[in-house]
């Protein structure tokens, strides 16, 4: 598991994935080989077991790093919070994956960007907490649901599921938080925003295969809260954040970002998250998803390798742009033209 998750990364970096073959379009801007063909097989992904070991390997390694059991999933999985505390007095950034269960590749590029806080990126530790929810949803990961998967399309002898086991979708539930794995966030939520104050949270998804803005598909689409309940000073701040991911991701090559159409409702974290404790939120959602029983938004697996990059470009970039008080500086008239995609 590890060293197949270690060749993704590793092909991500040197581009291998991201070459076209000879007719693909020029549209093909993150297509990948395998597009919409339902082949992914679902046994190069982390189990939720695997993803523990390697969280608490890391924490014995990382003596930065603490992790906390902050609740249960329906069927038990604890969650887990992953926490950098420096100081209470530097700026303090929310990471959540899986939300949707299905949406597995922004926790493996959560992984690796948890790895590299230990090395390499350790240096901005101290001018920043960090506090990161990596697949939330582990049920629904797992295919460990209350309800049929027969029309499931991945390979691997796993399925993946958006809603958690009670076929509740968890990203409609946070005002009613009738789930047990919405109150385990938001009990952290409650508990950590007293304690350091929450400024900025990223929420990471994936979306279908077939988003387009100005003619090409698109890697990922963005959006800040659009609800009526929060001012324009925290919208605005949210755009800064949405601006460092597009000067990221935009530069790559392999990225293009549209604008997200989304709601306004406060169920959703984007804008109950900025609603309820005043932070600053970014969705993020990637293209593809791990499993559905749309065969038509599971992106083939060749494409795993810049979808796990755009993650952690992704990650490092709202880190290190928060940790160095950039983000404050960020031109956010990019929103203005930035298309929607369709
Ligand atoms: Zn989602």
């Amino acid at each position: 598991m590890r060293r197949l998750a270690a060749l993704f990364t590793a092909a991500a970096l040197s581009g291998a994935a991201l070459s076209l073959s000879p007719g693909t379009s020029a549209v093909a801007v993150g297509k990948g080989p395998d597009c919409c063909k339902g082949t992914i097989n679902t046994s190069i992904l982390h189990t939720y077991d695997s993803m523990v070991a390697e969280l608490k390997k890391q924490d014995a390694k990382q003596s930065a790093m603490e992790l906390e059991v902050i609740g249960q999933t329906v069927k038990g999985r604890d969650i887990h919070l992953v926490k950098y505390i420096s100081n209470p007095k530097n700026p303090t950034v929310l990471y959540i994956t899986q939300q949707h269960g299905n949406e597995q590749l922004t926790t493996e590029g959560m992984l690796d960007f948890i790895k590299s806080l230990g090395n390499s990126n350790k240096s901005i530790l101290g001018r920043i907490n960090i506090l990161i929810v990596p697949m939330l949803n582990a049920d629904g990961a797992m295919g460990d649901v209350n309800f049929s998967l027969d029309n499931y399309h991945a390979s691997g002898g796993r399925h993946l599921t958006r809603y958690n086991a009670n076929k509740v979708d968890l990203n409609r539930d946070h005002v009613a938080k009738a789930e047990v794995e919405t109150q385990a966030l938001h009990r952290m939520l409650a508990k950590y925003d007293a304690e350091l104050g929450i400024d900025y949270a990223v929420d990471l998804h994936h979306q279908g295969t077939t988003a387009k803005a100005d003619g090409e598909l698109v890697s990922g689409s963005i959006l800040y809260p659009t609800t009526s309940s929060v001012d324009a000073a925290l919208v605005e701040k949210s755009k800064q954040l949405g601006a460092v991911v597009y000067n990221a991701i935009e530069p790559t090559g392999w990225g293009h970002l549209g604008k997200y159409v989304g709601g306004s409702a406060n169920t959703i974290a984007r804008n109950g998250l900025a609603a309820e404790y005043g932070i600053a939120t970014l969705l993020f959602e990637m293209r593809g998803m791990s499993d559905h029983e749309y065969e038509s938004y599971i992106l083939g697996q060749k494409s795993n390798g810049y979808l796990i990059k755009q993650t952690v470009v992704t990650l490092n970039a709202t880190a290190k742009a928060i940790a160095d008080g950039s983000i404050t500086k960020q031109d956010t008239s990019f929103w203005n033209t930035l298309t929607e995609q369709g």
